[in-house]
């Protein structure tokens, strides 16, 4: 068994940067004043910070089919 805390709590935080350099603008109201407030997997969940609606980042990409 590998000891892998260290090696995802750095993982993430890249997933997190990465994620943070392509910031959506709001499906709602299109400003793009949102944070991310969680990361777990492909899924990052962002919040607006004008009109507080929550999304989940991969749904609105994959809404483009
Ligand atoms: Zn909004």
């Amino acid at each position: 068994m590998k000891a892998r805390g260290a090696e995802s709590l750095k993982a993430m935080a890249e997933k997190r940067q990465q994620i943070c350099r392509n910031v959506p603008p709001c499906p709602e109201c299109a400003t793009r004043q949102v944070q991310l407030v969680n990361v777990s997997d492909d899924f990052p969940l962002w919040k607006c910070r004008h009109c507080g609606n929550k999304w989940n980042g991969k749904t609105a990409q994959e809404s483009n089919q």
